[in-house]
């Protein structure tokens, strides 16, 4: 009798997060990529802590997938987001989770932003979210992608959803913000989900190849 020996070569990817809420992101829009295998740095122990010290979102996401895969000898995916609003000069940019100091809570990082907008007419209150997504092999970056959204600060904070700066990131279109608005609408529209889409189409031929 004939024996079929099929094999399939799965890639194992680690991703740089703590954020459980990130990383289930990421397993939900490539669930139907053929061929890998995400895993949480909690699979890989005596993991060093890497520094956010870039001058952008592009630069720690570089540096944390590429030190990671490095350490970990295997493909690593990161990410660095944040918050850029144009009359604060880009601020709090890479600064975002920290806005108001180390380990400020979202509402003290809000009240920051507020307070420094205060006064500021909604036609220049204008801001967006930045995404920026590196993939690297141990000795290689593969590529980099980059979602955005466009959106306006608002005076307050309104509505419950979602986390960080989501409460005053208003969508013009729609005339809620971030946090009023349905997660699955986030989830598409948002410069996480963007990023994650040009992710999938690159990733995709990548996995393919090796
Ligand atoms: P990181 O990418 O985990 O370093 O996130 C940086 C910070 O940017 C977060 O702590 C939030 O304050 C902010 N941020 C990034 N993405 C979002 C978002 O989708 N909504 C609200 N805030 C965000």
């Amino acid at each position: 009798m004939d024996s079929i020996v099929k094999t399939t070569h799965i890639k194992t990817i680690v991703v740089a997060t703590q954020n459980e809420k990130k990383r289930r992101e990421m397993l939900e829009i490539l669930k139907d990529v053929p061929g890998i295998l995400l895993k949480g740095v909690e699979d890989f122990p005596f993991l060093p802590e890497v520094e956010e010290n870039g001058n952008s979102f592009l630069e720690n996401a570089i540096k944390k997938a590429s030190i990671l895969a490095n350490v970990c000898n295997t493909w690593a995916v990161a990410d660095d987001s944040g918050l850029e609003i144009d009359i604060l000069n880009g601020r709090p940019g890479v600064y975002s989770s920290r806005y108001a100091g180390l380990n400020a809570s979202d509402e003290k990082n809000i009240e920051k932003v507020l307070s420094e907008l205060r006064g500021v007419p909604r036609e220049v209150r204008t801001a967006r979210f930045i995404c920026s997504i590196a993939l690297a092999s141990p000795h290689n970056l593969f590529f980099v992608v980059e979602g955005s959204c466009k959106g306006l600060i608002t005076e307050k904070p309104m509505g419950t959803g979602g986390f960080g700066y989501d409460p005053i990131f208003l969508v013009p279109d729609y005339n809620q913000t971030f946090a009023e608005l349905d997660s699955s609408f986030k989830n598409r529209s948002s410069h996480r989900g963007k990023a994650l889409n040009l992710f999938k189409e690159r990733i995709i031929p990548l996995v393919q190849r090796f």
